[in-house]
Parts: structure tokens; sequence; C-alpha cells
């Protein structure tokens, strides 16, 4: 296995960094990764990840919810009534935030296609990028959605779309930078970017430690918090809009995460930090378990 030792803050490539703790692979391998942090921006990133083309093994797994679609058990029921509010919550919020009620979007990191099935129904021309072959054709037989391989994110004609979407993806993403240079190259001068991403610096970020689950090593390759996200933003030429609060993610990050540390899952105790994690980003969203951060162009114009 060939790995990616880290020398410098793959963010602000600062080399003040160092490990802050380590966390293990729950879901598949088991396995234990190093944490570090930046000492300038902030982030937190896994350290030695396996490379882009051998990290596809690290994915294969029946409890890799967010690529399954099966409706068994409560968790799972909950979990599916979720998604559809928040799909419905994310599709007002490109039109709100476009002032557009269609235009044109890119949703990368689509998995089976529910969000771009919700935006073609809302009247929008979609692109829709997944980088495996078999979730492309899961989507292709649960939501009738055509996806592209990530890869013709480079490929992609200029100045086209008037939102792109990464909702829990860029966390997973290697060429970090290079995909920020694509956002730049595809949006409008009006069009916006909406990312969402776990936030490490939340009250159950904090209170989890390593057992927290949205560390979920080594497929997350970075830990944002919001001042990295700024920085990310900045180094591109972009700006933070707004930030809006994420507030079912707390919840359900508690309740693997309970499962995680304890071995048993604990609802009760889940809601209970779920519900105070919130309490905490009601006055500021930057405290929220994930937060979708709202960027646009720094020109605006
Ligand atoms: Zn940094």
């Amino acid at each position: 296995m060939n790995s990616l030792l880290r020398h410098q803050c793959p963010v602000c490539i600062s080399s003040r960094i160092g490990q802050v703790m380590e966390a293990e692979d729950y879901t598949v391998s088991h396995e234990i990764f190093a944490i570090w942090e930046c000492a300038d921006c902030s982030l937190r990133f896994t350290q030695s990840v396996p490379l882009a083309e051998e990290i596809g093994k690290y994915y294969q797994s029946a409890n890799y919810i967010s690529h399954t679609d099966t409706n068994k058990g409560i968790v799972n029921k909950l979990y599916h009534y979720v998604r559809r509010t928040t799909l419905r919550r994310k599709s007002k919020m490109v039109q709100q935030q476009t002032g557009l009620s269609t235009g044109k979007l890119l949703d990368i990191g689509a998995g089976t296609g529910a969000f771009v099935h919700t935006m073609q129904g809302a009247g929008w021309q979609v692109t829709g990028l997944e980088p495996d072959h078999g979730t492309r054709l899961r989507a292709a037989e649960l939501h009738k959605v055509n996806l592209l391989d990530t890869a013709a994110l480079f490929d992609l004609p200029e100045a086209q779309f008037d939102a792109i979407t990464l909702w829990h993806v860029l966390e997973h993403v290697h060429e970090l930078h290079l995909y920020f240079d694509q956002f730049v190259r595809l949006l409008t001068a009006k069009g916006v970017l909406l990312i969402a991403v776990p936030n490490y610096t939340s009250y159950d970020g904090q209170l989890y430690g390593p057992s927290w689950a949205a560390y979920d090593v080594p497929r997350h390759l970075y830990h944002f918090s919001p001042k990295s996200m700024a920085h990310l933003i900045t180094m591109h030429g972009l700006r933070l809009r707004v930030m809006r609060p994420m507030w079912f993610d707390s919840i359900y990050i508690s309740m693997l995460s309970e499962q995680y540390k304890n071995g048993k899952g604990n609802l009760l105790r889940a809601v209970w930090n779920g519900l105070r994690s919130n309490l905490r980003a009601v006055g500021d969203t930057g405290n929220c378990s994930s937060v979708i951060y709202i960027i646009e162009k720094a020109t605006g114009s």
C-alpha cells in the first residue's frame, strides 16, 4: 500500500504541522490513522492516506450508507426521512442563493443521484459527477439519471454553471486545489458554490474526540474548521457569502460516534449530545457539526 506522507498543510502549505490524535477506521478496515493539525489555518488532516488509485478498497462496505438505498431498520428509516427533508432544503437553498428558479447546476460526488434527480424535477439542467462506476449504474437504475465520471470535471466548458454543489464530498477529494481551480473556471460570474463539510470544532466533534464518526478515516482526507475553509476559499480568489447549519448531522454523527466509542448505540444519549451541539450553533453557525459554506466569486461581477 502506497500512502501520501504530508510535510505541509494540504490547505495553506504551512510546515507548522503536527499529530493531534489517532483514529480508527470503524467501518471498513479497522486500521489506525494519525490525524494532524496545522498551527496556521487550523485544518486537521489524515496523515499517510492511501493514494487516490488505491483508496477504493476503503469504500468497500455494505454499511457505507450514503452509497446505498436500502430501507431496513429504524436508523435507516430515520436516515431516509432526514434525507428527503434535506434534499428539499438544499434545492430551495440553491434557488435562493442563485436567485434563479431554474438554471444550470453541477453536482460533484452525486452518489446514487438523489439530489441530481430532485433538481431535475425542479426544472434545472444538471450535470452530475460520480467517481464510482457501480454507483453510477445504481443512479441510472434508481433515479434514471445519467452521471459522468468525475474525470469529466476537467473537460467541461467554462463559465456555464449557476451553481456547483459538493454535499459532503470535498473532504474525500485528493486534488483539493485543482478542484478549486475548476470551480472558479466553471462558475458563471454570479455563480455560487455550495460546499457542505463536517466541522471538527463543533461540540460533538470535541466531545467524541477520536471516536467522532465524521473523522471517517482514511476516506476523509481533510477535517475542516471554519477558519481553514475561509483560508481555502480566499486562496482561490473566492469569497464566503454565508454559512448555513445542518441540524440533523449532529444527531446522526452522534449516533454513529456512540456506537464507535462504546461498541453499542445509545439513541437517547446521541440525541441529547446532538441537541447540545445544535444549541451551541444557534448563535454561531461556525459551531455546527456540519456547515454549508456558500461561496461566490470575489469580484461578484
Ligand atoms: Zn494550514
